[in-house]
């Protein structure tokens, strides 16, 4: 019981540090991982050894001093990079997120002691066993978020650590202890002070967790502090046959209905009906909400962008929320107009989000399109066909145009578009007599 087997080159470089008359101990993410029965990402050691005696100790491996300032050196030991992080005391935090200064120490328990997390703080040594000074074991079965210490003080220390509670109870499908989580909200604000890509690649970790749904359900207002452009969502009711959630828990319905890990699905879901409230409008029938996926992409846009996402991941998103509602059907033509649209993957990415959409509707109008599960044997198919979808493929260029006497410009990019739809809908072969001869034609 407690066993752990580490990785081969982590228990190589814990064994070369100890014949150097030092300490160290697997700790961290891998201890827990390990002990959850899950595969470790990666091994980190925690040392006695301070960070120039590690990097002696590895004379013949490469070292690379990631952060030696905190004490961190990177060794590539059997084709493994290792983090080696000397025991270490957080001085007094600055800006509610960097030590200080930091001190290293010669003993586990001050290094275990500045950890975030119970479940985090534990450490491993093959003979020596496990090392658990703050009941983390015991949260493990429990399957419970607890900070080490006192709650406040250790978000007040760090706001970042209010973040990385709701991402390990959403990844590990945990919950949070009662004073921990009462602080979670409680100290929410301080997230304000917190960089921005920091707060993005939790956000996305808690969105791609298991219990994505039901933490952002319990920690709206967490949410909500780094994205309010989401709180007219919240209450938000949607006086309508087909929806008898309010906007942010349709959204949380429609997220929970998804088990794909694409980062790209979850943030769509999360953001496909943002612009929802904006667009109210009533009659007798009810609501409505005219226009709101365009007034979502925008919406979508500032929050990525306030979140430095990358440009590819904003384009991705805002292309599928603009067409989340779009009304999917299995024939051949639309698919191949859509591919023109999307990549392969943002087009099964959106079929997701059709699909978990569809599922959060009110009863009776929750049941996915059939179609939805029949595009992906379609885009097989334009696949295997290697069917043309654009001006590259297109068996006539720009220079056939040319000898036909078509002059470059507009009008020969026009043409060109005309002969490509008519291939892609199929009433013209993609060949270049053809095409050349209803060139003639179309310019006659
Ligand atoms: P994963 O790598 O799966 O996200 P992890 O637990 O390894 O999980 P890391 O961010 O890699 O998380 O951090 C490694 C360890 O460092 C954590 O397990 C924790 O003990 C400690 N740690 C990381 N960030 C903080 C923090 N902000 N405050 C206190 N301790 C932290
Ligand atoms: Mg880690």
């Amino acid at each position: 019981m407690n066993r752990i087997t580490l990785s081969a080159g982590a228990a190589a470089a814990l064994r070369r540090l100890e014949e150097q008359g030092f300490e160290a101990y697997a700790v961290g993410g891998c201890v827990r991982d390990a002990l959850l029965g899950r595969a470790a990402h990666d091994w980190d050691l925690t040392t006695s050894a301070l960070p120039e005696e590690t990097a002696a100790c590895f004379g013949d491996c490469r070292v690379i001093e990631t952060g030696i300032r905190h004490g961190t050196v990177t060794v590539l030991i059997g084709g493994e990079a290792l983090e080696i992080t000397t025991y270490r005391r957080d001085g007094a935090y600055a800006d509610n997120r960097h030590p200080v200064e930091v001190t290293f120490s010669r003993t586990l328990s001050d290094d275990l002691s500045r950890r975030d997390f119970t479940v985090n703080a534990m450490a491993y040594h093959p003979e020596r066993g496990l090392v658990d000074l703050f009941g983390g074991l015991s949260d493990l079965r429990a399957r419970v978020i607890r900070c080490v210490g006192d709650p406040r003080t250790r978000f007040e220390e760090d706001g970042l650590r209010i973040l990385r509670a709701v991402r390990f109870a959403s990844a590990l499908d945990f919950s949070i202890a009662e004073e921990t989580a009462s602080q979670v909200h409680a100290c929410r604000a301080l997230l304000d002070n917190i960089a921005r890509e920091r707060v993005r690649e939790e956000l996305n970790r808690l969105l791609c967790g298991r219990r994505a749904a039901g933490i952002l359900r319990e920690f709206t207002d967490v949410a909500l502090q780094i994205m309010p452009e989401l709180a007219p969502c919240v209450g938000f009711a949607q006086n309508s046959r087909y929806h008898c959630y309010d906007v942010w828990e349709h959204t949380l319905r429609a997220l929970d209905e998804t088990s794909s890990p694409e980062l790209l699905v979850r943030l769509t879901i999360l953001l496909h009906d943002i612009g929802k409230p904006a667009t109210y409008t009533e009659d007798e029938k009810g609501g409505h909400f005219r226009g709101h996926a365009e007034i979502s992409v925008q919406l979508a846009e500032q929050i990525m962008q306030r979140l430095r996402y990358d440009n590819a991941t904003q384009e991705s998103v805002k292309k599928l929320v603009r067409m989340h509602d779009f009304p999917l059907k299995a024939e051949l033509r639309q698919v191949k107009r859509l591919l023109q649209k999307l990549t392969e993957h943002e087009l099964y990415c959106l079929l997701e989000v059709a699909r978990c959409d569809r599922l959060a509707h009110a009863p009776g109008y929750d049941v996915p399109s059939p179609a939805l599960a029949q595009i992906p044997l379609l885009v097989e198919q334009i696949r295997a066909e290697g069917a043309c979808l654009s001006l590259k493929t297109l068996a006539v260029k720009g220079d056939d145009l040319l000898a036909l006497g078509i002059p470059p410009g507009p009008r020969m990019g026009a043409l060109l578009r005309t002969l490509l739809d008519a291939v892609v809908d199929g009433r013209l072969p993609n060949e270049k007599t053809a095409l050349l001869e209803a060139a003639r034609r179309k310019t006659k």
